[in-house]
């Protein structure tokens, strides 16, 4: 059988590619309106930052990261003997634990400094259970902003997040907004420990996985999907009733600015998210209907310890993530239609093969003048030549043939009006030699008007 791509993976052939990058254009532009600037990380990196970052005891360290050695050290691993930890790498997961350390690296936040605005897009990678919205390399757009405490960042970038996915077409009232704080160093110990008891507690009415939480990541446990587990995680305790003074102002700071912004939001006091690092604000978007258990569609949150874990100066942080294929499944789910691109502007037909050479040289200017432009290479009949064009959705198509060529004319084409003009060649090829001298794109109808 011929090779696959490896399950949980997804090509991204031409019309999902223009998706892609229409979708981390129209991202990028939102976010920059916010003073977002682009960062781009190595796709690896020391298995270390994983484990400090997001916490050994996640799922997405302990049983999800594609982990890697190179060649050499693996010999030696398999031959028993032992290989230095920072030789072990891991495709990323996620995108917040690479930014801060870069952040870190390259001192881009100093004391008194203003705060890094960094925004970035790619591939995420996560040994996953496969199903419908859940892959194993899939694609998140996020933004990480480092060096400030204040409520109005969170509120700011969840402002931000909304924006965008209204500027990619998704309805707001197809999406709800939950949000959550989880307390900081000083009020969250406590309440993870009292939510540990409250599992053991209970030990014989959950699943194995949520007794063995309690002793390594308790609020793990309001994730659970099990229906016992859901059942007896209504009456845990919650976080809200744990958070010291500070973390209650800056929550209600938080919700406040989302007032005024006119913001809907849902506080959801079991909102916990899947990795160790966040403190304070977490958030999540959700699609209401149609999407099953993967209907997350985007979430993040503060994170002020980040920065220390990984080995850098004290420094706030507070990012997102939205996930590229499942917004896109839920564009699909609202009847939402990409527009059908436009690859080429114009086509070269041929009417006789013998006028190829000047057919040529006429795609090769067109194309020197900034015209997307293609012609026929397989000695393809002129009707056939149109309709590659028409499906190809060309809007201007060139026709040259021995009559246009002895009389030092081109007919062209509008394809969406149906109408055909006769140009002078000569004026066409000097319209197109002045377009390519210009700096400035020339707009092909000017040049049809110029050569008639
Ligand atoms: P997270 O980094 O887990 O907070 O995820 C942020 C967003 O990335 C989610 O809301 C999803 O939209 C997307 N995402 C996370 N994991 C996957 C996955 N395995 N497959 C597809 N999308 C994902």
């Amino acid at each position: 059988m011929a090779i696959q791509a490896p399950k949980g993976t997804t090509d991204l052939l031409p019309r999902e590619s223009r998706i892609w990058d229409h979708f981390k254009r129209t991202a990028f532009g939102v976010f920059s309106r916010y003073g977002y600037e682009p960062i781009e990380t190595p796709i690896f990196e020391q298995t270390e930052l994983f484990v400090r970052g997001i916490g050994e005891a996640t799922d997405v360290v302990s049983k999800e990261m594609f982990s890697t050695i190179t060649g050499e050290n693996l010999k030696t691993l398999l031959g028993g003997g032992h290989v230095k930890s920072n030789s072990r790498f891991s495709l990323r997961p996620e995108g917040t634990a690479s930014v801060v350390r870069a952040v870190a690296q390259h001192n881009l936040v100093t004391p008194g400094g203003v705060p890094a605005k960094l925004m970035y897009a790619g591939p995420m990678f996560r040994a996953e259970n496969v199903q419908k919205g859940r892959q194993r390399q899939f694609n998140q757009v996020g933004i990480e902003c480092l060096g400030s405490v204040d409520p109005a960042i969170d509120a700011e970038a969840i402002i931000m997040l909304m924006r965008f996915y209204h500027k990619i077409g998704l309805k707001p009232e197809t999406l709800r907004l939950l949000i959550n704080s989880m307390g900081c160093e000083k009020c969250r110990p406590a309440y993870r420990d009292a939510v540990a008891h409250f599992l053991l507690d209970h030990e014989s009415e959950l699943c194995e996985e949520c007794v063995s939480r309690a002793h390594t990541n308790p609020l793990r446990a309001f994730d659970c999907k099990k229906e016992n587990c859901r059942e007896v995680m209504k009456n845990a305790p919650l976080i809200i009733d744990a958070l010291c003074e500070e973390c209650k102002d800056h929550y209600a700071a938080v919700k406040g600015y989302l007032d005024e912004a006119g913001i809907a939001y849902i506080e959801d006091p079991t909102l916990v998210r899947g990795l160790d690092y966040y403190t304070r604000t977490v958030f999540e978007v959700q699609v209401v209907e149609g999407m099953g258990a993967q209907n997350a569609i985007g979430g993040g949150g503060r994170y002020d310890k980040l920065m220390e874990e990984v080995g850098g100066n004290p420094t706030p942080g507070l990012g997102f993530a939205l996930g590229f294929e499942r917004c896109i499944l839920a564009l699909e789910a609202q009847g939402f239609q990409f527009d059908e691109a436009r690859v080429l502007e114009c086509y070269v037909a041929c009417v006789d093969p013998a006028v190829k050479p000047q057919a040529f040289m006429l795609v090769q200017r067109l194309r020197d003048a900034g015209f997307a432009t293609d012609m026929d290479h397989q000695g393809k009949s002129l009707k056939a030549q149109f309709k590659v064009a028409g499906k190809q959705h060309v809007p201007y198509v060139f026709v040259l043939g021995p009559d246009e060529l002895a009389a030092g004319s081109v007919t062209c084409r509008n394809m969406d009006a149906h109408d055909e003009v006769t140009l002078n060649l000569e004026k066409l090829t000097k319209a197109l030699e002045q377009a390519a001298l210009t700096d400035e794109p020339t707009a092909l109808g000017d040049v049809i008007t110029q050569s008639s």
